[in-house]
C-alpha cells in the first residue's frame, strides 16, 4: 500500500535494476545554459549583467553536486525538508558503526537516523546521504550534511525509524537495512532504488560566469567552515573568508567529544581544566591549519555554543565511561547528567551562558586561537588578525565579561609570546533582545554577525528542530509563503536585522556586519542583505558560487533602480 502522493512523477516498474551510472545521463540544464550565455555574450549580443541575471542561482546546484537523471521517473516513497542538496543512493543502515563498515567495503550507504548527534559524525562521513525522521533544515543533520555538501533529507515525518529492529517505513512498505533507496536533498524525497546519475561538473563556463559575478558584486561572500578542510573548499569555491568557524563542530572526533563531555559534566573546575587542557592542544592544531589555508582572509571563530543534549552521554556505555575518566560513580554521573537535562536545550544553558557560567573555556577557546594565530603569522610573516565572536548575547553585560576573559588572555599569550596579539571581538545578533539593543551592544562589539537560524526560532516562537513537523502544512496552506528557516522572513525577522544593523552603525560607523545563518545561501535572502547594507553572507562551502552569483544579481538590480 502507498500513500497517494506517493508515486509523484512515475511509476515503480520504471526504476531501474541498475546501479546508477550505467544510465546515460541528460545533459545539465545549467551546462547548457552557462554555455548560451557565455556564448551570446562573446558575440556581443548580451551584455554580462543581463547574462547574470537568467540564472536562477540554484540550478548552479546541479554543477556542484551530483543530481538524479532528470529524465529518470521517480518514485517517492516519503518526503521530508530538502536540507542539504545534491542526490545519493546507497543500501540503507540505521547505525554509524555500520555505515563506517560498509564504506569500508566500498559499498555505497545511506545512513538513516531519527536525528543525528555529534556522535555520529564518522557515520555521516562514511554516508553517501543523510535521511532523518526528525529535524528542521538548520538541525545537526542538515548543517553538518550541508558542510559536507551530501544529500541530506530531514524531518521525514511520514517515515518510521526502528533503529534498533533495523527497520523503516516509508510508503506503505517495511525496509530493512541492506535495501537500497536513493535521496533527493534538492526535492527532499526518498525514492526506492537506485536512480541514474549526472555527476558534477564545474565546466568553464561556470568559472567565467562567477568571474563577471565577482566584478559586479559588492556584498562579501564568506563560508561557515569549522574544519582545515572545509576551509579549503570554501577557498576552492571562491570564499573571501570563514564567517563562522563553529567550534563545536571541532569535536565531533570520538577522543574530542569524550574531553568536551568530561568538560561539561565536570562539577569542579578542577575537573573541568583537566578536560580543557587536551580540548586546547587540539583547538590550537586546528585553527593554525584553519588560519594557513585562509591567509590574508579573515576567519571569524565563534566561541563554543553547544546546544547540550548535543553532547551528553545517551548510552549507558558512554555513562560509564565518562564517569570512569572523572573518576565519578555510574550513580553520580547519571544524576549530573539529569541534572543538565534541558525541556529546550536550544533555549537552555548555550552560547555566552555557557561562557559566562565557565569562563576557563573562553580562557582556553581564546588562547587556542591567539597562540595559533601567532604560530601562523610568525611561519608566514602574514599577520593573522583573527575574529572572535560571542554566540547567543542579548545584553551588553554579557559581552562585556565574555569580552574581559578574552582581552585578559590576549594580554598574557602578548607577554609570552613576546609579540602583541591582535584581535577584533564581536557578537552574533540572534536573539530578538539583541537586535532591539544592538546600539548599546555596539558599544562594546567591533563587528556583527546576523545569526538567522536562532533569529528566526526566536522571532517566530518556532523550535528549529521541531518546526518540519506542521512548516510543510503552514506553506501548503498558504499561511506562509515560504519556510523562514530558508528564506528569510523580510517583515518580521528581516525588520529586526535592519533594525540591528541601523542602531548598531548609529553607534560604531562602519562597523562590519554579515549574516551567518544558513539564509546565507539564499539567493532571495542575499538580495535582502544587500538591500539592508550588510557587508558579506557566510554560508556552508557548497553554497559559495550560489550566492557569489546572488550577490551580482541583487547589485545589478539595485544599480537599475537607482
Ligand atoms: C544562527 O543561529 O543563525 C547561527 C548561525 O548559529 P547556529 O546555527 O550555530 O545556532
Ligand atoms: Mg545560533
Amino acid at each position: 500500500m502507498r500513500s497517494e502522493n506517493a508515486v509523484e512523477d512515475g511509476r515503480k516498474d520504471s526504476l531501474p535494476d541498475r546501479p546508477a551510472g550505467e544510465h546515460a545521463p541528460t545533459q545539465s540544464r545549467a551546462r547548457m545554459l552557462l554555455r548560451t550565455l557565455v556564448g551570446r555574450v562573446e558575440a556581443g549580443s548580451l551584455t554580462r549583467d543581463d547574462a547574470l541575471l537568467q540564472i536562477p542561482p540554484l540550478l548552479l546546484d546541479e554543477l556542484l553536486h551530483p543530481m538524479i537523471d532528470p529524465a529518470f521517473q521517480r518514485c517517492v516513497i516519503a518526503k521530508g525538508l530538502p536540507a542539504s542538496p545534491g542526490a545519493a543512493w546507497g543500501e540503507i543502515t540505521f547505525s554509524p558503526n555500520e555505515a563506517e563498515r560498509l564504506a569500508g567495503e566500498g559499498k555505497k550507504v545511506i545512513l538513516v537516523r531519527v536525528e543525528t548527534s555529534p556522535e555520529d559524525i564518522h557515520g555521516m562521513h562514511a554516508a553517501t546521504g543523510i535521511l532523518t525522521a526528525r529535524g528542521g533544515r538548520t538541525s545537526h543533520a542538515a548543517v553538518v550534511a550541508r558542510g559536507m555538501g551530501k544529500p541530506c533529507v530531514t524531518g521525514a515525518g511520514e517515515i518510521r525509524v526502528d533503529e534498533r529492529a533495523g527497520t523503516m517505513s516509508a510508503g506503505g512498505m517495511i525496509l530493512k537495512a541492506g535495501d537500497i533507496v536513493t535521496l533527493d536533498g534538492t526535492a527532499g524525497q526518498v525514492l526506492e532504488g537506485a536512480a541514474p546519475m549526472t555527476e558534477p561538473e564545474l565546466p568553464a563556463d561556470f568559472t567565467i560566469v562567477l568571474g563577471w559575478a565577482d566584478e559586479v558584486r559588492s556584498l562579501g561572500v564568506r563560508a561557515n567552515a569549522d574544519t582545515p578542510d572545509d576551509a579549503k573548499a570554501a577557498r576552492r569555491f571562491g570564499a573571501e573568508g570563514i564567517g563562522l568557524c563553529r567550534t563545536e563542530h571541532m569535536f565531533f572526533d570520538a577522543t574530542r567529544i569524550r574531553a568536551v563531555r568530561e568538560m561539561i559534566i565536570a562539577e569542579s573546575e578542577e575537573h573541568r581544566r583537566a578536560s580543557l587542557a587536551t580540548l586546547l592542544a587540539v583547538q590550537r592544531h586546528d585553527f593554525a591549519k584553519i588560519f594557513k589555508v585562509m591567509l590574508g582572509c579573515t576567519v571569524t571563530v565563534r566561541l563554543l555554543d553547544p546546544p547540550l543534549h548535543e553532547f551528553l552521554p545517551k548510552t549507558e556505555e558512554d555513562t560509564i565511561e565518562i564517569a570512569t575518566a572523572l573518576g565519578m560513580s555510574p550513580e553520580k554521573m547519571r544524576r549530573r547528567a539529569d541534572e543538565l537535562d534541558e525541556f529546550n536545550p536550544m533555549l537552555g544553558f548555550r552560547g555566552c551562558r555557557l561562557a559566562i557560567a565557565y569562563p576557563e573555556i573562553v580562557e582556553m577557546q581564546s588562547r587556542a586561537i591567539f597562540e595559533a594565530a601567532v604560530q601562523v603569522s610568525k611561519a608566514t610573516g602574514v599577520e593573522v588578525v583573527p575574529e572572535i565572536m560571542v554566540p547567543l548575547v542579548a545584553t551588553r553585560n554579557e559581552l562585556d565579561m565574555v569580552k574581559d576573559r578574552i582581552d585578559v588572555t590576549a594580554d598574557a599569550v602578548s607577554r609570552e609570546a613576546g609579540t602583541q596579539v591582535k584581535y577584533r571581538v564581536g557578537t552574533m545578533i540572534e536573539l530578538p533582545r539583541a537586535a532591539l539593543c544592538a546600539g548599546d551592544i555596539a558599544r562594546s562589539a567591533e563587528f556583527f554577525s546576523f545569526g538567522t537560524n536562532d533569529l528566526t526560532q526566536t522571532v517566530f516562537g518556532m523550535s528549529r528542530d521541531d518546526a518540519g513537523t506542521f512548516l510543510g502544512a503552514y506553506i501548503l496552506k498558504g499561511v506562509l509563503p515560504a519556510d523562514p528557516f530558508t528564506t528569510i522572513d523580510v517583515e518580521g525577522v528581516g525588520e529586526l536585522v535592519r533594525i540591528g544593523a541601523e542602531r548598531g552603525h548609529r553607534t560604531r560607523p562602519g562597523m562590519k556586519m554579515g549574516l551567518c545563518g544558513e539564509h546565507g545561501g539564499d539567493p532571495a535572502s542575499v538580495a535582502f542583505c544587500q538591500d539592508v547594507g550588510l557587508d558579506y553572507v557566510s554560508c556552508s562551502p557548497y553554497r559559495v558560487p550560489i550566492a557569489r552569483l546572488a550577490a551580482a544579481q541583487a547589485a545589478v538590480r539595485q544599480k537599475r533602480l537607482k
